[in-house]
């Protein structure tokens, strides 16, 4: 069958060095020669994939621009399909101008994602890894591109795939024996089968504890300053946004409307929340009340909390204590160039978490801080070649979907029920797992993922 032909401009819509228009489908090479004009006579159809060919584009006698035109071969393309890019000046003006070229000889505007939707389609990849190819493009961080890219090479993939092969192994079993219950005896088989749910139902909790860091990895760390006024919140902030270590952007919260700043850490973003509330305000205790803080507090994935460790603690930090007794938090023991007062033994007495000598103004500690907060959140070092991390809220649903199946079939064994009942939730948390890889999700399904794709990937 026929594919239409499709294009795009895949580079920023804004005027850069290069520019890229990118044409996929059966006609993309006869398209091109339509426009192309070289030094030599050249017939796409025959050249080599994977070739690049200087020139220029030209249209009713009028050149448009100078141009490399690379094409790749079908299927040993990234769609899968025959592939055209036509590398040209990056202007806005210029590279709508070819665009509006190739539609004019038979290509039709790509939709957004459409490229990696044929990829997909074409079984170049399968859902996860197209899924992936996204979320390399918003990396925002080291972690975040190294689990990206991981999951572009396929871990998730191949970690689902096994797990729904031992699903099927054991599906297809029941299915077998209570088809021939002459010859194939199912006696005692819920105790053998039981053996092997407890296994996979442990590898997906572990998927699922993993996302946990997976959101973390993909987003940030969620995080409020706290301290009593002139502690040395705002200074650590300084610091911490400080040019020689830190890439400072900001970036609108998913879920709320609030502004957060993104602070990179050897890595690890630090959301810091609402920092305008944090900065104005600077002591969100005093000034915007405790049931605020403890607002921002519930939200957040880690609340550090600054002492200033030349005072003497007061009712402030008494009540900061309180309130993050039971959160993941750090506590800086700041101003630790002058004498202090304030000292780790002595916070120990009140609460347990992890302590740390610092001076803002001295910035010192800070290294030790960013130590403490790998430690906290990834266990020490990430590492992308054993382990495998779920960064997508679709992937985790699915991952526990699955879980609660294979629950039922647990609960079906222990209440010896009839064969036929292990089966059906099997089979469902087989399907569950499939929509992670794409093999078992609806047309829309699959429409809706790729419109959240840019134009032109
Ligand atoms: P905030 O109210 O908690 O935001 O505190 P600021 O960051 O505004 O700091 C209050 C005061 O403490 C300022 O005068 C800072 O210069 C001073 N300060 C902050 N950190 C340190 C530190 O590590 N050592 C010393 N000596 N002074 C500090």
């Amino acid at each position: 069958m026929k594919t239409d032909t499709i294009a795009a401009i895949a580079t920023a819509m804004t005027n850069s060095g290069i520019g890229i228009v990118r044409m996929s489908g059966d006609e993309a090479f006869e398209i091109v020669q339509k426009i192309y004009k070289g030094k030599k006579e050249k017939y796409f159809q025959e050249e080599k994939g994977y070739t690049i060919h200087y020139g220029y584009i030209v249209y009713d006698e009028e050149t448009i621009d100078e141009v490399l035109v690379m094409i790749m071969r079908g299927p040993h393309s990234f769609t899968g399909e025959d592939t055209v890019e036509i590398n040209c000046h990056g202007g806005v003006y210029v590279m709508k101008r070819i665009l509006e070229t190739v539609i004019k000889y038979g290509a039709r505007p790509a939709e957004p994602g459409e490229f990696t939707k044929r990829a997909f389609l074409n079984g170049r990849m399968d859902l996860s890894q197209a899924e992936a190819v996204i979320d390399v493009i918003h990396s925002k961080n080291e972690y975040a591109l190294k689990s990206s890219v991981s999951q572009l090479k396929g871990t998730v993939h191949q970690k689902i795939k096994k797990i729904r092969e031992e699903i099927l192994y054991h599906t297809a079993f029941i299915e077998t024996a209570l088809d021939d219950p002459e010859h194939i005896s199912v006696d005692g088989y819920g105790g053998e089968l039981k053996v092997v749910v407890d296994k996979l139902l442990e590898e997906l909790k572990a998927l699922l504890i993993s996302s946990d860091n997976g959101r973390i990895i993909k987003e940030g760390i969620k995080t409020v300053i706290v301290g009593k006024p002139n502690a040395g919140k705002s200074s650590l902030l300084n610091v911490l946004v400080g040019e020689d270590r830190a890439i400072v952007t900001d970036i609108e919260g998913t879920t709320r409307d609030v502004l957060e700043e993104s602070i990179q850490l050897q890595g690890i973003s630090l959301n810091i929340m609402d920092t305008a509330g944090i900065r104005n305000t600077d002591d969100i205790v005093e000034k915007i009340g405790v049931d605020k803080a403890k607002e921002h507090a519930n939200e957040a994935d880690l609340i550090i909390y600054v002492v200033d460790a030349s005072r003497n603690l007061d009712e402030n930090d008494m009540e900061i204590i309180r309130m993050i007794h039971d959160k993941k938090a750090v506590i800086l023991l700041n101003k630790s160039d002058l004498a202090t007062v304030v000292s780790k033994d002595m916070l120990k007495s009140y609460i347990e978490k992890p302590m740390i000598e610092i001076s803002a103004k001295e910035e010192s500690g800070i290294k030790e801080l960013e130590e403490t907060l790998k430690d906290m959140f990834f266990h020490g070092d990430i590492s992308f070649n054993d382990e495998v991390y779920i960064t997508n809220i679709r992937h985790k649903a699915a991952i526990q979907d699955a879980y609660d199946s294979l629950e039922k079939v647990n609960m079906s064994i222990e209440n010896n029920m009839p064969e036929d009942f292990y089966s059906i939730d099997l089979l469902d948390a087989y399907e569950s797992l499939g929509s992670i890889t794409g093999e078992t999700i609806g047309e829309d399904l699959v429409n809706e993922i790729f419109s959240k794709f840019c134009m032109g990937k």
